[in-house]
């Protein structure tokens, strides 16, 4: 699952398969992903989607040695001092010149590869011999496999790294749901999981709102949306953030607009009165 950090800002690192970073000012430092869907697979397909699949990806396995190689060759430049010479991270302000944190994600669902537990505690592994473990861990995720044992498997194993789920809720209803996701999977099943992880440990919610050929989200959906946050929350869940953002620049599909700053602070006062912190991001 992409959100809007990574396809914002350019993420090259020579050869690199799965690890890719840049330099943001929200995390302040170097954030770095791990891209677990390098064939591009998602369950998803939304029209907002920043991935670029007209051009083909790559194996469906993953090489976690190879995976721990490249984010130990990174997190080593780091250290050294000498990723700050290499383009296009050598423009990065001294203050930004850290590693501020790991994201698992990828271009697609990043817990449909059956190496992500594999990966959490590799990365768990790397982060640990460069004694970067205050540095946060996180899995973003469209929470649609959350029912699989070996994802709970992965997911615990996340948490035990002190690791956070930021997971996707994009609407209220199923029809919605289908549209702006690109699924005809159940909502229902993303809201069990979504609950199920959200009792177990307090997860970040990521809501992305945007226009559909020219109209913004109707009223009822929004308050829609808000009733299933509230929901997660009366079920004895707990949240540690919830994001709201819209489309940072022009997806493929011509139907998606972005939102104003103020249409999104005016969907955020819906759950304003709930005690989780928000994030408002607007688009660049
Ligand atoms: S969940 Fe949606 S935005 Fe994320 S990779 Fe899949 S299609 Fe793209």
């Amino acid at each position: 699952m992409r959100t809007l950090d990574y396809s914002d800002h350019r993420r090259d690192l020579g050869d690199n398969r799965y690890v890719y970073a840049v330099v943001s000012r929200r995390v302040g430092g170097l954030s770095i992903g791990i891209n677990l869907n390098v064939d591009k697979a998602c369950n998803f397909d939304c029209p907002y989607c920043q991935v670029d699949r007209t051009i083909p990806g790559g194996p469906r396995a993953i090489d976690v040695d190879q995976l721990k190689a490249e984010l130990d060759h990174l997190l080593g430049l780091v250290s050294a001092g000498s990723l700050w010479s290499i383009a296009p991270f050598d423009t990065a302000d001294p203050a930004l010149r850290r590693v501020g944190d790991i994201s698992i994600a990828g271009d697609g669902e990043p817990t449909s590869a059956k190496e992500f537990g594999a990966v959490v505690q590799a990365v768990g592994q790397v982060r640990a011999a460069h004694a970067l473990q205050q540095v946060p861990m996180s899995v973003l995720t469209n929470a649609t496999l959350f029912h699989r044992p070996e994802v709970q498997a992965g997911l615990e194993a996340l948490a035990a790294l002190d690791g956070h789920i930021w997971a996707k809720l994009d609407a209220g209803t199923e029809p919605f749901f289908h549209q702006v996701d690109g699924t005809s999977l159940p909502f229902q099943r993303v809201l069990d999981n979504l609950s199920w992880a959200a009792r177990r440990w307090p997860i970040v919610l990521q809501c992305m709102f945007h226009t559909w050929e020219g109209h913004a989200p109707p009223d009822e959906e929004i308050a829609a949306w808000s009733g299933r946050v509230r929901d997660l929350l009366e079920a004895g869940g707990a949240l540690r953030e919830i994001q709201i953002y819209t489309v940072a620049r022009s997806p493929a599909d011509a139907r998606v607009g972005p939102l104003s700053a103020g249409q999104l602070e005016e969907i955020a006062t819906m759950v304003g009165d709930l005690g989780v912190p928000l994030n408002v991001a607007t688009g660049g």
